[in-house]
């Protein structure tokens, strides 16, 4: 193989050019991707993205078909799985049945007969707030409360790196809501790095430091939570991770920081991100909560791209905000959801309205992504 794209980092795990084929089926394609030390990664994606076969890779549960896997600058591509530092949490959380928590989680120390069980376990039970439930036996405790001693039975073999395969796929919403926060108070805590599977995007966005979005084997796109969600860089992460408005325009004119956009007649300001010419065709994205709806002619105080000729066709009221679908002159439904201060007025189905948003936070996409 040539040279790498970019130096691994030298203690963290590193994944380069990794593909998995099935028969003639690539699941993952030449996939580079860098988790630091002690951070916390989550793989999001859509079912059949490839996520589980990276993660399985990370494991040694799959053996690449090509590319390399290293882990604090050792190769561990060809190791077996019980070889590398690296402990998987799984949906099912595999408990025994017949032993008590506690032997639950000393189970692997044990083994190893390694030294101090007692009070190695009584820490890791602490750490995940189950030190009260130690004689009891898994089937006495809640989904989440046995997710936490799987989660316990992984950590106490002080593994390198975590991988989690949607652990929290099986609780229910609340349960699931309140197990987020419990994980990533647990990562800080331990320091250790997490490699976290999921499709839904917020459990991703709201447990990892770092969002990866995979699609068809490949990752579209990395970053912070906040990053990825305020400027995505295709129509497929601009839907992902929440709603988007996508509204289909050309390039008018660009200069150093704007680029102008004919939408349907509708001349708007967006940030130019990257290099757009005219002409080019291409999706003007807005998020439904910056979109701001006014009466008909108002004038809308926010300073930006106004956007006449809407008709509300929907209003579902939701408490902390109204969410409204807006029929527009070209045909095409926009959302806004606008915050219920008490002193917003409230329009009704009908109502003539035009809609407003700053220049800033709409975001432009390339149409030629979408043949991908
Ligand atoms: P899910 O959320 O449904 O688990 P995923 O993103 O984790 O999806 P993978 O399980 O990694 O997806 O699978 C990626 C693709 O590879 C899928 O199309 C799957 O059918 C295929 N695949 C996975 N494992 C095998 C296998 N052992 N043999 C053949 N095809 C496989």
């Amino acid at each position: 193989p040539g040279e790498p794209s970019a130096a691994p980092s030298s203690d963290g795990l590193s994944l380069r050019a990794v593909t998995k084929s099935f028969g003639g089926f690539h699941a993952v394609r030449s996939l580079d991707l860098d988790v630091p030390r002690g951070s916390f990664i989550a793989l999001l994606g859509p079912s059949g993205c490839g996520k589980t076969t990276t993660l399985r890779m990370v494991a040694g549960l799959e053996v690449p078909t090509s590319g390399t896997i290293t882990l604090a600058g050792q190769d561990i591509t060809r190791l077996k799985p019980y070889q590398r530092p690296v402990n998987t949490v799984f949906q099912s959380y595999a408990l025994f049945p017949h032993l008590d928590i506690f032997e639950n989680v000393a189970f692997g120390l044990r083994r190893r007969k390694a030294k101090d069980v007692d009070a190695t376990v009584r820490q890791m039970l602490d750490l995940v707030e189950l030190g009260s439930q130690a004689r009891k036996r898994p089937a006495q405790l809640s989904g989440g409360q046995q997710q936490r001693v799987a989660l316990a039975r992984a950590l106490i073999n002080n593994p390198e790196v975590l991988l989690l395969d949607e652990p929290l796929g099986a609780l229910d919403l609340k349960l699931r809501r309140s197990m987020q926060v419990e994980i990533k108070r647990i990562q800080t805590d331990v320091g250790r790095t997490f490699v976290h599977v999921t499709h839904d995007q917020e459990e991703a966005m709201t447990m990892a430091d770092t969002v990866a979005v995979m699609n068809a084997g490949v990752i579209e796109q990395m970053g912070a939570p906040a990053e990825l969600y305020e400027n995505p860089r295709s129509t497929f992460v601009a839907n992902f991770l929440g709603q988007s408005n996508l509204i289909a325009g050309r390039v008018v004119s660009r200069s150093a920081d704007v680029v102008t956009v004919d939408m349907h007649g509708i001349q708007v300001s967006v940030p130019a991100a990257r290099s757009h010419t005219d002409g080019d065709g291409g999706w003007v994205g807005i998020r439904p909560e910056k979109v701001l709806i006014g009466e008909a002619g108002s004038q809308l105080d926010a300073p930006g791209n106004t956007i006449p000729g809407g008709v509300v066709s929907d209003v579902s009221f939701v408490g902390v905000s109204t969410q409204y679908l807006v029929r527009m002159p070209w045909g095409q439904e926009l959302q806004v959801f606008s915050q219920n201060t008490g002193r917003t007025r409230i329009f009704e189905t009908g109502d003539q309205v035009e809609l407003s948003w700053r220049p800033e936070y709409a975001f432009l996409l390339d149409a030629a992504q979408d043949a991908s």
